[in-house]
């Protein structure tokens, strides 16, 4: 009999909707049911991201929306999560009073208890400790819908101490999961039907570092590779300075690996990323993307930067247009520079104008359109393997799936290509995505 049901906003990154995931699951695994509209939920969570400032504004906007929910039923629980929640503690019950329970990001394991608490003695909890090891790292989730491609958190945290960054606040110190728990979950999901697994962590380069079973980040993929079932392998963040050598030889060494990886360089300018505490200079940066090109021609190289960082002149900002452009990024995800609490950014000078900001940022993302639409035009007239995930968004004629390289293509097909890798020739090309025939 069903428990009840239960909605869950995500805010942020694949990190944030794989904690969703397994909240999801915590929560079927006690009888509730899922539901896609907020309306008439049993149990409502906004998990939250933290990390800019728009991510937050958007979480407190949301649930100011769903406030109307909690007024017309008492009944009905109401919890936040994720980084924002992290961040606030009790101090969100004062922002909105209508909640229940505030869930950091150590504790989704605790949940189902959480609500159970709340339920019973309609009393509020926070719960942001942190601990070590972090449990909820190996809930194991499979992804709802029929997907065939999951998410695997192999390690979070991070010991950086990027300028800019409240990660290591709200995430807490790295922690690796033994690689035997990371090789049983993906067991699991591929005889579960997952045929792709995204490995995650705020930094999976430096995987390993604090085990002592000495097994580094491209030996995990070496182990992962010989999983049956599991057909492509890729992995999000790659921080620069710690790119090996061994792991850009994984590209073309691995069959399994994607040619694609996520190289996050923040910005083009020496001055700005000694200021970012980034631990690289543009020439090791470029050094970098060398070795993986040299290794595997053909990857895609994917980025982020942030425009604006307190003290980025005009001429700094010039140098990240003139690193873009020898670079050429397959795609980059720009932001606007803003401070977050208790970050050492939020205490330097020189902060840069709005408008300056909003100039730039659009300037930065008007060049990506560029190179994309270029980059996506070499591609026609390849072949490419393309696995398919479904059907496109509100076609019925029309299905979906990735190239090796993370590259959307649409082609002619129905629901019995799902799951399946097929040859594809690339015919027109888009800004965000591919047309392709199948072969
Ligand atoms: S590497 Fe830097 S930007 Fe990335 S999570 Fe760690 S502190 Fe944040």
């Amino acid at each position: 009999m069903s428990s009840g049901t239960f909605y869950i906003h995500t805010f942020g990154c694949q990190m944030n909707v794989h904690d969703s995931e397994q909240m999801g699951q915590l929560l079927c695994d006690e009888g509730y049911v899922r539901v896609d509209e907020a309306a008439g939920a049993d149990i409502i969570i906004i998990n939250t991201c933290s990390v800019r400032e728009k991510a937050a504004q958007k979480a407190y906007s949301e649930l100011g929306r769903l406030k109307r929910f909690k007024r017309r039923n008492p009944d009905l629980i109401m919890g936040v999560a994720g980084c924002l929640a992290q961040e606030l503690g009790n101090g969100f019950f004062r922002k909105a009073p209508y909640l229940d329970f505030v869930l950091g990001t150590h504790n989704l394991h605790r949940l189902a208890r959480i609500v159970g608490s709340v339920r019973d003695r309609r009393s509020r909890v926070a719960d942001t400790s942190f601990h070590q090891p972090v449990r909820s790292l190996g809930i194991r989730t499979l992804p709802s819908g029929g997907r065939i491609s999951a998410f695997v958190t192999i390690m979070q945290g991070c010991n950086n101490f990027c300028s800019y960054c409240i990660v290591p606040y709200v995430r807490g110190r790295e922690e690796s999961r033994q690689s035997i728990d990371i090789l049983d979950e993906i067991g699991f999901l591929a005889e579960n039907g997952i045929r792709e697994v995204t490995l995650l962590g705020q930094n999976v380069n430096s995987y390993g570092s604090g085990l002592s079973e000495g097994i580094d980040f491209p030996a995990l993929l070496r182990m992962i590779n010989g999983t049956e079932g599991i057909e492509r392998i890729r992995f999000t963040t790659s921080h620069p300075k710690d790119l090996s050598d061994d792991l850009a030889a994984c590209f073309a060494g691995l069959d399994k690996v994607c040619e694609h990886i996520h190289l996050p360089v923040q910005a083009g300018s020496d001055y700005v990323l000694k200021k970012m505490k980034r631990g690289y200079t543009v020439g090791e940066y470029l050094k970098k993307v060398g070795m993986v090109r040299d290794a595997c021609p053909e990857i895609s190289i994917t980025s982020d930067i942030i425009v604006g960082f307190p003290g980025e002149k005009e001429h700094d900002f010039q140098k990240t247009i003139d690193l873009m452009e020898e670079v050429r990024f397959d795609n980059t995800f720009s932001f606007r520079y803003c401070d977050r609490s208790g970050t050492a950014s939020e205490g330097y000078d020189e902060k840069v104008a709005e408008e300056i900001k909003r100039e730039r940022l659009s300037l930065i993302q008007s060049l990506q359109e560029r190179h994309t639409f270029e980059k996506n035009r070499t591609m026609e007239g390849r072949v490419e393997d393309v696995l398919v995930e479904g059907f496109s968004k509100g076609s019925s004629v029309d299905v979906t799936g990735r190239t090796r390289g993370n590259k959307i293509v649409n082609l002619t097909g129905d629901e019995t290509l799902a799951g399946k890798t097929v040859r594809v020739k690339i015919v027109r090309a888009h800004m965000h995505s591919l047309r392709g025939e199948m072969l």
